[in-house]
């Protein structure tokens, strides 16, 4: 199994990632995607990546939360890395914890999604509070997008209907699946179909049932995997079947 989104190359790691390695090694993830947030993170993941060759593929991108007034100074010196990754992330619009620079956030995405165009790299999105701003931008480039990730996809049914339009995209479903009130073991196989769905953990967020609470670490997205099984009444293997399929066909990583 696969887990397509984990900030590795954080802080939270840095005194035991060889174990944390280890255990994910140990718990059958046979590979990670490493987002990068800002242009510090251009460095912090691919050395990271290049630590564990073959096993963590990096991510390069400018996040929403980090879009501030410099953003195109910022942008200009984080394409030149771009194709060092496997794709642009994690990049999006996040208008939950402020809009202060809501405008300066619509230009910075929109930047980086015609260069998923231009360079024929998929996009690992982050969207909250935001989703039709987002969609609008997307449907721009509609036929010429490669692909990507709607990672952390916690919506409804007309939400995961309104981002399937985008036809080599699938969700990024992480943690939230197992927490005890969330929707989405009856919202997913409703309209989901499982050939449009990749794991993720997020680590060091968002970690889950049953070790919600707790640091979260690549092992974990075993947890999310039974419980996708589960929902969709189908053995493990065959989620991690399908699921690694989505990732090689949306990433090409194997
Ligand atoms: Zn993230």
């Amino acid at each position: 199994m696969i887990d397509t989104h984990c900030h590795l190359d954080g802080e939270e790691f840095k005194d035991d990632l060889d174990a944390v390695v280890a255990r994910a090694k140990e718990a059958g993830v046979t590979a990670i995607g490493v987002p990068g947030i800002d242009l510090k993170s251009c460095d912090s993941v691919m050395a990271l990546c290049q630590r564990y060759p073959d096993y963590c593929y990096p991510m390069l991108g400018l996040h929403p939360e980090e879009v501030k007034a410099d953003w195109q100074e910022v942008l200009a010196q984080i394409k030149p890395h771009l194709l060092e990754g496997v794709a642009i992330g994690e990049v999006g619009l996040d208008f939950y914890w402020s809009r202060e620079f809501e405008q300066e956030q619509l230009l910075a995405f929109e930047e980086q999604v015609k260069w998923s165009v231009e360079l024929q790299l998929p996009l690992m999105i982050h969207c909250r509070k935001a989703q039709n701003e987002m969609v609008s931008i997307l449907k721009r480039y509609k036929d010429d997008l490669p692909g990507g990730v709607f990672h952390c996809f916690t919506g409804n049914a007309l939400e995961a209907q309104e981002l399937l339009q985008f036809d080599r995209f699938v969700l990024g479903i992480g943690g939230v699946l197992t927490f005890k009130k969330s929707h989405l073991p009856e919202v997913l196989p409703a309209v989901v179909p499982l050939d449009r769905i990749v794991l993720e953990t997020d680590a060091p967020y968002m970690a889950p049932v049953p070790m919600r609470g707790q640091r979260n670490e690549p092992a974990f997205v075993a947890y999310v995997l039974r419980r996708l099984a589960e929902a969709y009444g189908v053995s493990e293997e065959v989620v991690e079947r399908v699921t690694d399929a989505n990732v090689a066909r949306v990433f090409g990583v194997k």
